[in-house]
Parts: structure tokens; sequence; C-alpha cells
């Protein structure tokens, strides 16, 4: 029943009316490994391209944040009334706290005639992969555990605590991440500027040769590809 309610385009997406080149891209991967970094970069090469999803949290915001760019920044009791009543097309309790996608937050984008980008965990991606929405999904990957925990401890943005909850759940997340399913592609994040040129090509959006290889700090040229592993569902 949330299907009925969603909007015109959305169900364009859910037939698979829509090609590979306008499908919504889930974007998953452990926290701290870049998917925000990678988004934004993305967002502001292709303004008129893509759009962000917008989704619910009961986390507290942090320093930068701002309510309903980053995040809708809700109570448990509201969201837990708004799940009830059919207004989220998937969410999930992620360290700790609830996280969702709204219907109106895909709809929002839809409406706006750019491509949805959904910065969702593995839950969300695993719900979405379920429903009838026809998505692309893209698992980001450290090179190891350790970058991770590195990465995560030079941004600043959580308390020990909360680095070694991020740090558990990670494991997990990398497990289901490469043998859920649910993901189309995996996409190493070794270095940030490769990272970006192999999401771009996923996306369809390396028209330049010089988009398909980079050069690496060494000097020699690396395909792209050994970046990206594309899965077979
Ligand atoms: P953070 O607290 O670092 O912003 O996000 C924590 C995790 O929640 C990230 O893995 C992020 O992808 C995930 N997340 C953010 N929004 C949603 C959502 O709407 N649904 C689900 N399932 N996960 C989300």
């Amino acid at each position: 029943n949330q299907k009925k309610s969603l909007g015109t385009e959305v169900v364009a997406w859910s037939k698979g009316v829509l090609g590979n080149s306008e499908k919504p891209v889930v974007i998953s991967g452990p926290s701290g490994v870049g998917k925000g970094t990678l988004i934004t970069m993305l967002m502001k090469e292709f303004p008129s391209m893509f759009g962000f999803s917008v989704s619910h949290t009961t986390r507290a915001s942090r320093n930068m944040e701002k309510d309903g760019v980053h995040y809708h920044f809700t109570d448990r009791s509201v969201m837990e009334n708004e799940i009830k009543d059919g207004k989220f097309l998937e969410f999930a309790n992620v360290h700790g706290n609830l996280y969702g996608t709204s219907v109106e937050a895909v709809e929002v984008v839809a409406d706006s005639g750019k491509r949805c980008i959904l910065d969702i965990d593995v839950q969300g991606a695993r719900s979405v992969r379920a429903s009838s929405l026809e998505a692309i999904f893209i698992f980001i990957c450290p090179p190891s555990m350790m970058e991770l925990e590195n990465r995560l401890r030079s941004r600043g943005t959580e308390t020990e605590e909360q680095i070694q909850k991020r740090l558990r759940n990670a494991k997990a997340e990398m497990e289901q991440g490469k043998s859920s399913g649910i993901f189309d592609y995996i996409l190493y994040n070794d270095n940030l500027e490769q990272c970006y040129e192999g999401l771009k090509k996923l996306l369809g959006l390396d028209g330049s040769a010089a988009a398909t290889q980079k050069t690496s700090p060494q000097g020699i040229d690396l395909p792209l590809d050994h970046l990206v592993t594309k899965i077979e569902n």
C-alpha cells in the first residue's frame, strides 16, 4: 500500500521504464568510507542531473549539518508513527538510531526531474532491492579496516564509543555488502579521485578517454576497472 502513494516518476522507476542512466542510485558502505564525500562531489559537478534523497534520522545533528538539507532530524516517536502511517519507503536501526527514506524524499527529487541518489545502509539497500523500485546498487568498500578506522577517527565527528560501534557494524556491513546479492557493483575507495572517476564511469558519465584512465601518484596509468567489481546477481 506504500506503493499506491508513490508519484508518477517513482512508479515509472518501479516499472523499470527508465533506462540505466536514469535509475535511482543507491550508495551504501561502512561509516567513514567516503560515501558522503563522493556524493557531494557528484552533486557539485552535476548539479542539474542529481538530487539527494534527504533521509530522516533520530540521531543528533552534527555541527555543520542542516535540517532538511543533510537530514530531516526527528524524534523516534514521531518517526515511528510516520512509519506506521506508511510514509517511509524503507527504514532501519543503524548504530542505535532510526534512519529512513520517506516516500516524499524520493518524490521531491523525482518531481525536480533529477536522478535520485540515496545514501543508505545495507539493511536499507536490502529493503529497496526487495521493493519494486528499480535502482542501481553500489557498495563502497574501504581498502582495509585499519584505513577505515583512521578515516573515521580523523573526521572527528563521533565519540570513541560511537567509533567502536561503527567499526563493529562495518565488519558486518562489509560481509553483507560483498556477498548478499543486493549490490550490482563494489567500488573500492583507496584513492578518492580514482574512486570518483570509477563512480562516474558506473553512472555513464565518463565521456572522455581521460576519465577512463587515471595516472597514479607513481606515474603509472591505471585502468579504472581494477576499482570496480560488477556482481552478477
Ligand atoms: P551517519 O550517522 O554517519 O550520517 O549515517 C550512518 C549510516 O546511516 C550510514 O551508513 C548511512 O548510509 C545510513 N543512512 C543514512 N540515511 C539512511 C536512510 O534513510 N536509511 C537507511 N537504511 N540508512 C541510512
